[in-house]
């Protein structure tokens, strides 16, 4: 049986309290070892050998720990098919996304920073006039929190990690108990590329306990977090009284708007993508689209008969396009809000309901589902359902779209397609998100700031904005008269 452990001081350690959690593989709602479920005493010891590790590196050379993240990145690369397995089978993704998109981009997450931190850089200012000079020092802040959640599992903890380790933190982290198998591997592959220890500490366990303990530790002077609004807001509301440096990305509901005058194919199958892959549980996905009504038909036709090609199976499987969702409670939610359809006055177009897979036929399967709504207020549209459910809509102008396409709580992320330059303009100005994409969806370049405004978060991760969030400014000034 696998015991995720917590790592902490460079080794693997059972929780204090010697209490464990099932781990569960959502492809067939089996038990397939135990998670540590760790208290306050693992966090202490976590934070405490951060402290230790961080007197020397902090001043270890950026030469130095470019190096060392490079190597977590030889090392993640050189066991992709062991992690792609390992993310797989924890998360229920299909094993195909997990090879070629989940691990090797956590391997890109640490190559990406051990080369930005070489070319991190701050400002000076001289003022003749006075005869002085300003220049900023950029300092680390010490020992940071890093919570993240289960969907993209080593994805998501490693473009956390691996910035504020650039920058010469030490950090404490909990990935999410949901899925930590990858999280747990990772402590092995950072011990073997010479990370010294207590540099980055995992503690498994509970958000209720371990990540609040992290959030409401004294000397954790930063918490950078994703995962749920409601979650983040309670974060905010502990970490605000101990003045604590935050970076939440949240929540979305992302609107997929589709013009008649775009490339109706790439459209077409990158609209599959941006609303089903990884089951649709990806904060990015398009969940809202809004169609131009003169399209609209069309639309609705070749959109499902594509939805009827995927393949939802074993996510084991190389054939496999939608694999379970992350959990049974999540399942149930998922569900949850279809059998709500009826009352908000939308119609099921595709799909609805749950799937047995042959081989797990207890685990978490559902349908690519698409719904028909008639308002954008109704819940369906309102609410993050983070499944593999859609909701279409059509819109007779580019003002109402627009109106359409910001009438949320939340503002992550944009897909607008449209041939017509102006107007790609116009909705990039418009629209009330972190990221707009046109015509296409979640290319990403790591240099780029990441992030969203209202109910999907405050701050930036990404490029140089995360480098500027893991380190302390401080400007000195110096009189040379
Ligand atoms: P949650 O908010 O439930 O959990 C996220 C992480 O926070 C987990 O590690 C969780 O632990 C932990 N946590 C829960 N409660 C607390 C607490 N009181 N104090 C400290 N930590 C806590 O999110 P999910 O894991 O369910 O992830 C899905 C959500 O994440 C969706 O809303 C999605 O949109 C969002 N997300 C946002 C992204 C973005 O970049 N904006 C990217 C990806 C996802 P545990 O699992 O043990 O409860």
């Amino acid at each position: 049986m696998i015991a995720v452990k917590n790592y902490i001081n460079g080794a693997y350690q059972k929780p204090d309290r010697d209490l464990w959690l099932d781990a569960i593989d959502p492809s067939t709602g089996k038990v397939y070892g135990k998670i540590s479920n760790s208290s306050s005493e693992d966090v202490e010891r976590a934070y405490q050998a951060g402290k230790q590790a961080f007197k020397t590196w902090s001043k270890t050379s950026v030469e130095k720990r470019s190096e060392i993240l490079s190597k977590i990145a030889d090392l993640i690369e050189a066991n992709i098919d062991k992690l792609a397995e390992a993310e797989s089978m924890d998360n229920g993704k299909p094993i195909r996304l997990a090879k070629t998109v989940d691990i090797p981009r956590a391997a890109h997450n640490f190559r990406f920073f051990s080369h930005a931190i070489t070319q991190f850089f701050s400002e000076s200012h001289d003022q003749i006039s006075q005869k002085s000079i300003n220049f900023t020092l950029r300092q680390p802040i010490g020992v940071v929190g890093c919570i993240s959640p289960w969907n993209l599992p080593l994805y998501l903890l490693t473009w956390k990690i691996a910035p504020a380790l650039a920058a010469g933190n030490c950090v404490v982290a909990k990935p999410s108990e949901v899925a930590p198998y990858t999280a747990f591997l990772l402590g092995k592959l950072c011990s073997e590329a010479g990370l010294p220890k207590g540099v980055l500490n995992m503690i498994h366990g509970c958000g209720a306990t371990a990540g609040q303990a992290i959030v409401e530790h004294p000397d954790i002077k930063a918490i950078s977090f994703t995962g749920g609004t409601q979650t983040g807001a309670h974060i905010a509301k502990a970490a605000a009284p101990l003045f604590k440096k935050l970076s939440l990305e949240l929540g979305g509901k992302n609107p997929n708007i589709i013009f008649a005058d775009c490339d109706y194919e790439n459209m077409l199958q990158t609209t599959v993508k941006s609303s089903f892959t990884n089951q649709g549980q990806i904060c990015l996905c398009g969940s809202r689209i809004f169609v131009e009504k003169s399209l609209y038909n069309q639309f609705k036709c070749d959109f499902i008969e594509k939805i009827k090609q995927l393949k939802v199976g074993l996510p084991s499987e190389e054939s496999t396009d939608i694999g379970a969702l992350v959990s049974k409670p999540h399942l149930d939610k998922v569900l949850g809000y279809i059998e709500k359809t009826a009352q908000e006055r939308a119609t099921i177009l595709y799909g609805g309901n749950r799937v047995f897979v042959r081989g797990g036929e207890d685990g978490y399967y559902m349908q690519p589902t698409v719904i028909e709504v008639s308002s954008n207020d109704c819940i369906l549209n309102q609410e993050e359902i983070f499944g593999p459910v859609v909701t279409i809509m059509p819109f007779e102008t580019d003002k109402e779209a627009l109106a359409l396409a910001n009438a949320v709580p939340y503002g992550l992320s944009a897909s607008i397609w449209t041939n017509n330059l102006k107007r790609s303009l116009h909705f990039s100005e418009q629209l009330q998100t972190g990221i707009v994409w046109v015509n296409t969806w979640m290319q990403r370049d790591l240099r780029t700031p990441f992030g969203g405004v209202k109910s999907s978060g405050v701050g930036r991760e990404g490029g140089f904005e995360v480098l500027r969030f893991f380190t302390e400014a401080k400007n000195v000034c110096i009189n040379y008269e």
